[in-house]
């Protein structure tokens, strides 16, 4: 149903339905009824301001990297960028590259990783094809399009080749093992390399904690970007922004024309919409959400939700772990269909005792790490047939 907000859900027992509030965009209202509510609604869909004194007070041009003016040009421009995530790591190159000047408030410290997947070669499908690429920069010629089309475990093997490239290195993360005093040893030596004589810089960006512990950015051009003259990095906090710039920390005005938040989005894993399940609870009450294994939660019968709190614990992209979720959803619909099941939600103390496991789990920091496999919804689930 294009064009419409989720608003509100309730859980109605006796009927076994969901109940759910929609607004269309010109603002009138409806509800329809649902036997299965999933939740894909995302965690980076409200970006954000940053809460900074007198930010919309900048009389410039005031941009964020997912509210962004889509004729602004900063060439010959004063610019600054608040953040050191993924988005201000892909835009300082574009900007450094025309703008007059470039400050960079920096608060935290991120490791710039090689490029993902950039291993991979197709030459056998065309000996003409592109030397190997980080993942999603190959460009396919027609006959490796074609070969792909005409030989489909051709295709899968090389789906499987990007694939591993991208998610194989996840023993690095479990710290203390050789492959992770490895890897943190090369990537620190690599962007060690890459900023050349900036021994200043070096000390202040270069993370000394385990990788993994933010997420790992290939960050293209990004440290060579830093090092360049027109570009700054301030390390001093901002203490307000005023009509013309911005104030440090330790009260330098630093005046721009443009200036970029790249300062994220208001993650938020409890629901953007009122939930309501069983006996009134609302799900936005919760203090700690007890969610079972990040897709269905004590209480809210037949509700399920992609990539929830406790999700996404991987490397590399989101999706596959998203489409194992999606499985598992998919298995207990089809376990309703089948055998007349009413409704199912998880049972709290399984869902408690797998929280915990993770917790330990998490507290070794991966040191043991194991594929945790989810048992049968049987097994976890309450399940009430019709
Ligand atoms: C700048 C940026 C870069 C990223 N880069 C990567 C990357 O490289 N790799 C990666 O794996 N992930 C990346 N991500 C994360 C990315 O958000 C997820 O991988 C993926 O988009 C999540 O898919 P999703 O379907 O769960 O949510 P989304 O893609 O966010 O889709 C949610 C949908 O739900 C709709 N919606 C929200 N609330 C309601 C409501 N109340 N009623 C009706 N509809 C609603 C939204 O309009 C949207 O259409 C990036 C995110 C951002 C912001």
């Amino acid at each position: 149903m294009l064009g419409t907000e989720v608003v509100a859900a309730d859980w109605h027992d006796l009927e076994g339905k969901w109940h759910v509030q929609l607004k269309r965009k010109d603002g009138t209202t409806f509800e329809d009824t649902c036997n299965v509510l999933i939740n894909g609604s995302g965690v980076l869909t409200k970006w954000k301001w940053p809460a900074i004194d007198g930010l919309h007070d900048f009389k410039g041009v005031l941009a964020h990297s997912a509210y962004w003016p889509q004729d602004l040009d900063w060439t010959d421009k004063r610019v600054a960028v608040i953040g050191t995530g993924s988005s201000s790591i892909q835009m300082v190159p574009k900007l450094a590259a025309t703008a007059t000047s470039l400050t960079v408030f920096m608060r935290n410290q991120t490791y710039i990783a090689p490029q993902f997947g950039a291993n991979v070669t197709n030459k056998e499908a065309d000996p003409a094809a592109m030397d190997p690429a980080a993942a999603g920069k190959h460009h396919f010629t027609e006959k490796e399009k074609q070969r792909f089309r005409d030989d489909p475990e051709y295709h899968l093997e090389y789906r499987k080749k990007v694939e591993g490239s991208v998610v194989g290195g996840w023993d690095m993360f479990n710290r203390g093992t050789d492959l992770n005093v490895q890897v943190r040893e090369f990537m620190q030596n690599q962007m060690r390399e890459r900023l050349g004589d900036r021994d200043d810089l070096k000390e202040k960006i270069i993370p000394t904690w385990s990788p993994g512990c933010r997420r790992l950015t290939p960050g293209e051009g990004y440290l060579e970007a830093l090092i360049k003259e027109n570009v700054t990095c301030n390390f001093d906090g901002i203490d307000n922004v005023n009509a013309t710039g911005l104030v440090t920390g330790k009260g330098e005005q630093v005046e721009v024309d443009i200036l970029v938040c790249a300062t994220g989005f208001n993650v938020q894993y409890l629901p953007h919409f009122r939930i309501v399940g069983l006996g009134g609870q609302v799900m936005q009450d919760q203090t700690t959400p007890n969610i079972y294994a990040s897709i269905a939660a004590p209480g809210f019968p037949n509700y399920f939700v992609i990539n929830g709190p406790r999700g996404n614990w991987g490397q590399g992209c989101a999706l596959p772990s998203h489409e194992t979720q999606m499985e598992y959803i998919l298995q207990c619909c089809r376990k309703m269909q089948e055998d007349q099941i009413k409704s199912m939600h998880p049972k709290e103390k399984i869902t408690t005792q797998l929280n915990a496991y993770e917790d330990a789990w998490h507290e070794k920091v991966c040191r043991h790490a194991q594929i945790i496999s989810l048992p049968s919804p049987i097994i976890s689930m309450v399940l009430t047939r019709r």
